[in-house]
């Protein structure tokens, strides 16, 4: 009888303290600050974009390597049951004279094992599609600059994979952060070709000497994790919020991830760029500033009905 109690109190016991667990790592929210501490003064980035001169890009278009699914939970907290999709995409910024590449996806086979399969049991790959890794690969191959907005795999992965190392090192511009990140310190990382890159380091917005880009620091995702501002001729401006949130859904429920899912960001900052997006582009009914959000399906289906960005790489 003894027995059957102090079996039952266990019992009891290890599900009080799961339920705990749950509560705390995937259903309790940090709190959305009433003022955000990060600072993007759009102002000067403008004045930077243009001040070099130069003509401006001409479109922004998109490529989507994967598509995915998350579960709701581990995207936003208290996300409850279901899925969000999660799209693995790279965009290209198209000039009359050349091309610069945002974000690389990753290639399936090859994607750091360790690394991905980690994130890939966080989220579903349902399609993958061959022909658009290999349209990317050409597309870094033959651009002037490659940027990434952080240095996560699928962000960096086809980056670390590429074919054409040589070819495309001398256009790359990775931050300090970025390459000293797992993935491109592993030895592996474009072909052993790396070793003695000289990586970006900047604190203030910085001008990527290619019209009408300039980057900024937002660390809270990822150490390496930057906005990248991008203003095109016919006067319309982007900013690539990388990871700072992962669907729009984020924004409308005004819910940061759990923190299963933000163990290593840094919270203090990741909280205040959330805090930022939220007030400055989501909740200003007279921002026209288009922000994307790197996985965010139907953020990217409604920019492609509207014209904003082209569906396929040029
Ligand atoms: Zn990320
Ligand atoms: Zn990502």
């Amino acid at each position: 009888m003894k027995t059957y109690i102090q079996v039952a109190l266990i019992v009891v016991g290890c599900l009080a303290i799961a339920g705990c667990a749950s509560k705390h790592f995937i259903i309790d929210r940090y709190p959305v600050s009433e003022t955000s501490g990060f600072v993007l003064d759009l102002d000067e980035v403008r004045r930077l974009a243009t001040a070099g001169g130069g003509e401006l890009p001409v479109e922004v278009r998109s490529l989507v390597v994967a598509e995915a699914s998350m579960p709701r939970w581990f995207a936003m907290a208290g996300g409850g049951s279901g899925s969000i999709p999660f799209d693995i995409v790279a965009y290209q910024v198209v000039y009359p004279d050349g091309t610069v590449i945002i974000d690389s996806c990753f290639d399936k086979e090859e994607a750091y094992d360790g690394i991905a399969v980690f994130f890939l049991r966080k989220f579903q790959l349902n399609t993958y599609s061959q022909e658009n890794y290999e349209i990317l690969q050409e597309s870094l191959r033959n651009a002037s600059l490659i940027l990434v907005t952080h240095e996560h795999f699928d962000h960096i992965g086809g980056i670390a994979a590429s074919p054409y190392p040589t070819e495309i090192i001398p256009h790359l511009l990775l931050t300090k952060e970025q390459a000293e990140g797992p993935i491109a310190t592993d030895p592996r990382f474009l072909g052993g070709e790396f070793s003695g890159y000289v990586p970006l380091s900047y604190e203030g917005p910085y001008y990527t000497a290619k019209p009408g880009i300039v980057l900024i620091k937002a660390p809270g995702h990822a150490p390496g994790q930057q906005i990248i501002y991008v203003t095109t001729k016919d006067g319309n401006e982007y900013l690539f919020i990388g990871d700072i949130i992962w669907n729009r859904e984020n924004l409308k429920r005004r819910v940061y991830r759990p923190r299963i899912s933000s163990m290593k960001d840094d919270l203090d900052s990741a909280r205040e760029e959330f805090r930022w997006v939220l007030e400055k582009l989501y909740d200003d009914p007279s921002n026209k500033i288009i922000y994307v959000i790197s996985h965010d399906r139907d953020q990217l289906r409604d920019y492609i009905n509207a014209g904003v960005i082209t569906e396929g790489f040029k």
